[in-house]
């Protein structure tokens, strides 16, 4: 909801002052407003509050938040630790619609999107932690539970604040936006011309594959997908990402190699090739690393640029959702 009360636009620069660099905690605390701005602003708005309900910290730095929003739906972020700076994984959605068949995130339902503000609220929760050490988070990847274009205009307003000089002044080629494919969402994307990095969840070269991953794909096929990224890749200079989880024995094989390369042939692009959390409630298993390698050989070879992610938090429940949906568990079993 846009605040038109005609103030000056100082007074917009002093709130912006108060949340996001002496990040306050309510409005009151906006000492150098008069009472009566104060009163408007919170007869008009609230500040997004979480309340924490369970924090994991792995051996490899890597921190797992649980938080609790207003209506007490239950969201999780994720803090990791890299050479390059700080990043967060910011959870888009309350459960998730998409249903791909490896994911905690969608063995509960999509109950609601979450707001602009709610996912601000998670940047600057995680940063209140890092003020702490004086530590700064650098980079933001929309990649929690939920899926961002799902959830497009709160997304990319929360975006919008983050990156804000005002804001907190996370570059935008510092953030990263992944999708499983909504493809009319990543025309509307590249319309927009911003910096951030899009990722997008492939995870299978072939349509009878994917189908079977990702019910997305029965609505966006490989087919469609692709002509869009073509177009995002048309209107801005940026590298894509796919992402790439080796499931094994089910899209590890040297036959899928050659599809993935014919598919981003002449893209510029890269694979980031994910090792599986294996999520209990599923039936599939990740590949060891010499698998991974073999993998990532044959797919250099034939001229696709690829990385093996590093994995985080490898000792906690570090698979997205995985720790909301213990959470969830545990309050079914005490009704
Ligand atoms: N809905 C968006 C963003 C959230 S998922 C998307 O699909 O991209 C973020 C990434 O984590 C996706 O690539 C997703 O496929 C992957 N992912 C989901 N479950 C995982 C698991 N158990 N292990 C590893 N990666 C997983």
């Amino acid at each position: 909801m846009a605040l038109e009360q005609g103030w000056k636009k100082f007074r917009g620069h002093q709130i912006f002052q108060w949340l996001y660099r002496k990040r306050v905690s309510t409005i009151d605390e906006m000492s150098d407003l008069s009472k009566d701005t104060r009163e408007i602003l919170k007869q008009n708005y609230s500040l997004a509050s979480l309340e924490l309900r369970d924090k994991q910290v792995s051996s490899d730095g890597t921190c797992k938040y649980l938080f609790a929003l207003e209506d007490g739906s239950l969201i999780e972020s994720v803090l990791m630790q890299f050479d390059y700076g700080k990043s967060i994984c910011v959870t888009s959605q309350v459960g998730c619609n998409m249903g791909c068949a490896f994911c905690a995130s969608g063995l509960t339902k999509k109950k609601r999107n979450l707001t602009s503000g709610e996912m601000v609220a998670q940047v600057l929760y995680v940063q209140q932690d890092l003020d702490k050490t004086q530590d700064r988070l650098s980079h933001i990847v929309v990649m929690g539970t939920g899926e961002p274009f799902d959830n497009y205009e709160n997304v990319m307003n929360f975006l919008s604040t983050v990156n804000h000089d005002r804001g907190l002044g996370i570059g935008a080629r510092h953030i990263t936006i992944s999708t499983c494919g909504v493809v009319p969402r990543i025309y509307e994307f590249a319309k927009e011309h911003t910096q951030y990095n899009l990722a997008i969840s492939l995870h299978a070269p072939n349509n009878e594959l994917r189908d079977q991953l990702m019910p997305v794909n029965h609505a966006y096929p490989l087919e469609k997908l692709m002509e869009a990224i073509r177009y995002y890749a048309s209107e801005n200079n940026r590298r894509l990402t796919f992402e790439y989880i080796l499931l094994k024995g089910v899209n590890d094989k040297p036959e899928h190699v050659k599809q993935l390369a014919k598919l981003l042939k002449g893209l510029n692009a890269y694979v980031n090739l994910i090792p599986y959390n294996s999520v209990d409630e599923h039936g599939f298993k990740g590949v060891d690393h010499a698998s991974a390698m073999v993998f990532y050989d044959a797919l250099m070879k034939q001229g696709i640029r690829c990385t093996i992610r590093k994995e985080h938090g490898a000792d906690i429940d570090a698979a997205c959702g995985q720790l909301r949906i213990k959470h969830l568990r545990k309050e079914e079993e005490g009704r």
